[in-house]
């Protein structure tokens, strides 16, 4: 057996860890760009502490936001970036951090849709302090973007992209609503579910990932019903930075090779798409491992997954899979039709997630018409 698992990051974790980052940045540099998201009054104390310069974004990362936050931090002659916020605002300072040192137009550095051109100079040094527990992108080499004109997101990546610090406060997520809460949750959990079974599967991945789905299938529900929990808060913390790692190690899958069209063409939060997508996918990678690969190992995995997640020793693929379409439905997930899908949308969809960077990690390849199937199960 071979393998790799890479992470440059320092990965300072604990409730009260955000106390620390002024002295973090400080052995940084002076200089500070923080950017934080559109409503920051969750973390209005913790940017007091930084004295630096502030960074709103808006929404997801977009080619003029990073285009915008780069000539700022060159200008300034920022020496050190901070995100503080959700997954969108960390992916926007992580690509700032990089396009102000390798300059250029963030979607010539696009990957599947862009020139693909390579990260050479390091980037400013990065902080990431995430607010919500799902997209673990303060241990990921990514930074996801939309692009309008081709309607799919893709990623700016490289090994340098990777964040030198993560400080991951679940204090910090005290304050997140029931609905935050439930997409950005079952994103985690998507995460640690798709590397578990990828064709890049690896042991070190695999611990990560039985400990982190234990703790969402424990926590997840809590949580969303009460914010306060701190035990659960604490769970989902640590499980989302385990689908960080995971994820950056081991790939993806058929969900988020969906999400990157969906969430290319439709106004939806990443997580909330997951969501709506999971219990689908799963489903249609356990029946086609039926048919096509019945000794295949990912079906022991899915078989594991229900197991860890029903906590029933019994429990089969499917069971697993009707547990989190029953999470779903608490959690009160909008099918895909809420944020404006419709049928006629779903062949150029599935056409557009097969060639998805995270399709390419999928257990086995799905036909066009079992991935129409899965899109059409999640509308
Ligand atoms: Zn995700």
């Amino acid at each position: 057996m071979r393998f790799e698992f890479a992470t440059a990051t320092r990965i300072i974790f604990g409730e009260g860890t955000a106390a620390t980052l002024p002295d973090l940045a400080r052995s940084f540099g002076t200089r500070r760009l923080v950017v934080t998201g559109a409503s920051p009054e969750r973390t209005e104390s913790l940017v007091a502490t930084l004295s630096a310069d502030t960074f709103r974004v808006a929404g997801e990362p977009t080619a003029e936001s990073i285009r915008e936050g780069a000539r700022f931090a060159k200008d300034a002659g920022c020496d050190v970036v901070i995100s503080i916020g959700g997954g969108s605002v960390i992916d926007t300072g992580k690509a700032i951090a990089a396009i102000a040192t390798n300059g250029g137009e963030p979607l010539e550095f696009l990957e599947i849709v862009g020139k693909g051109r390579a990260i050479t100079v390091p980037p400013l040094p990065f902080i990431a302090v995430p607010t919500t527990a799902g997209t673990g992108s303060e241990v990921t080499r990514n930074a996801v973007l939309g692009s309008t004109e081709y309607g799919v997101k893709a990623s700016l990546r490289s090994p340098l992209m990777l964040p030198r610090v993560a400080v991951v406060d679940p204090e910090l997520t005290y304050g997140l609503p029931p609905e935050v809460t439930a997409f950005t949750g079952l994103d985690a959990l998507t995460q640690l579910i798709e590397p578990y079974v990828s064709i890049r599967a690896n042991p070190l991945v695999d611990a990560i990932c039985v400990d982190g789905i234990q703790r969402v299938a424990g926590a997840l529900r809590r949580a969303y019903h009460n914010g306060a929990d701190r035990d659960a808060r604490h769970d989902m913390a640590l499980a989302s930075l385990f689908g960080g790692l995971a994820l950056a190690n081991s790939g993806l899958g058929v969900v988020h090779g969906f999400a990157a069209p969906l969430g290319g063409q439709w106004k939806a939060p990443h997580g909330a798409l997951c969501a709506a997508l999971l219990p689908y996918g799963m489903a249609a990678n356990v029946a086609g491992l039926r048919a096509r690969a019945p000794q295949h190992p990912a079906l022991e995995r899915y078989s594991a997954i229900a197991r860890l997640l029903t906590g029933r020793s019994d429990a089969s693929a499917e069971d697993g899979i009707e547990w989190v379409r029953a999470l779903s439905e608490e959690l009160s997930i909008p099918a895909l039709r809420a944020w404006g899908v419709t049928d006629a949308d779903l062949p150029g969809v599935a056409e557009k997630a097969a060639k998805a960077s995270s399709m390419q990690a999928n257990p086995l390849p799905l036909t066009q018409e079992e991935l129409i199937a899965v899109v059409g199960a999640a509308l």
